[in-house]
């Protein structure tokens, strides 16, 4: 599915990711953990070609298509979503006509038929009642007034309805309450699929006591420095990342 290789990438001038690499089978959930600022949200830029992000070295593969060829459209027509930290506001733009504007656009580069106005609405209405978000919030401005868990929540209202191949989450259980973060997991959970894989970047152990995840890698100063099975994400917490260090 996902293969990173020696990757590096800088944000103006300065290096953040710095040889990181990685490999994401078909249908896996790996974590990845790592301290503020060591470049998470930084490769989820990276890996659905953000502008502002230059890549200096090394390739990312999707199915061995090289993604850092791709325009950031291309590479979510491949199949790439990518849930934001921080979810921006689009005002005037109602959330369901963005979000089946983005749907239909991604079939079309398919060569895949549209999906009807009928047909989107009730994907919507299922999608937005499992994910615990009212149809008025499927009409307001996309995240126009949303609280933050209601932003994370929508995103993966989102993800659910472009079903993609590789999810890229990047601290989609910050800002989340207990019950919020139990229906993420719940919707990350029914979205598992062989042909689908998650990368699930977090700070924190807590998503994944509901999402196991198969693999946890630990990120610091842009670059892989522990990969492991789930009981390291409690070695984690418990060891804080100091503690972790190669
Ligand atoms: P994380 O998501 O792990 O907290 P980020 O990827 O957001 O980390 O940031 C990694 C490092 O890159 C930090 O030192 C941050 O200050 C720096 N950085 C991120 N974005 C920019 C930017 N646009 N300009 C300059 N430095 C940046
Ligand atoms: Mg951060
Ligand atoms: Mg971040």
């Amino acid at each position: 599915m996902l293969n990173i290789n020696n990757l590096h990438a800088s944000v103006g001038d300065k290096p953040i990711i710095k040889g990181l690499s990685l490999d994401l089978p078909d249908g896996e959930v790996h974590a990845i953990m790592g301290p503020n600022g060591s470049g998470k949200s930084t490769l989820s830029y990276v890996l659905s070609g953000r502008d502002g992000y230059e890549v200096t070295d090394g390739t990312a593969t999707l199915d061995g298509q090289d993604l850092l060829a791709m325009d950031a459209h291309e590479r979510a027509a491949a199949g790439l979503f990518l849930g934001l930290q921080y979810p921006v506001e689009i005002p005037g733009v109602s959330n369901l006509n963005f979000l089946r504007t983005a749907l239909n656009a991604q079939r079309e580069q398919r060569g895949e038929d549209a999906v009807s106005a009928a047909d989107f609405l009730r994907m919507a209405r299922t999608e937005s009642a499992a994910f615990d978000l009212s149809m008025d919030h499927m009409k307001r401005g996309v995240n126009v007034g949303f609280s933050g868990g209601e932003k994370k929540r929508n995103e993966m209202v989102q993800m659910a309805l472009l079903q993609p191949k590789l999810a890229l989450l990047d601290e989609t259980d910050s800002g989340l309450d207990i019950d919020a973060l139990r229906v993420v997991a719940d919707g990350i959970n029914r979205l598992r699929d062989p042909k689908r894989s998650f990368l699930l970047i977090t700070h924190y152990q807590r998503l994944l006591d509901y999402v196991k995840p198969d693999r946890v890698h630990v990120l610091q100063d842009g670059a892989i420095t522990r990969s492991g099975g789930p009981e390291l994400a409690h070695e984690l917490e418990r060891e804080g990342y100091v503690g972790i260090a190669a």
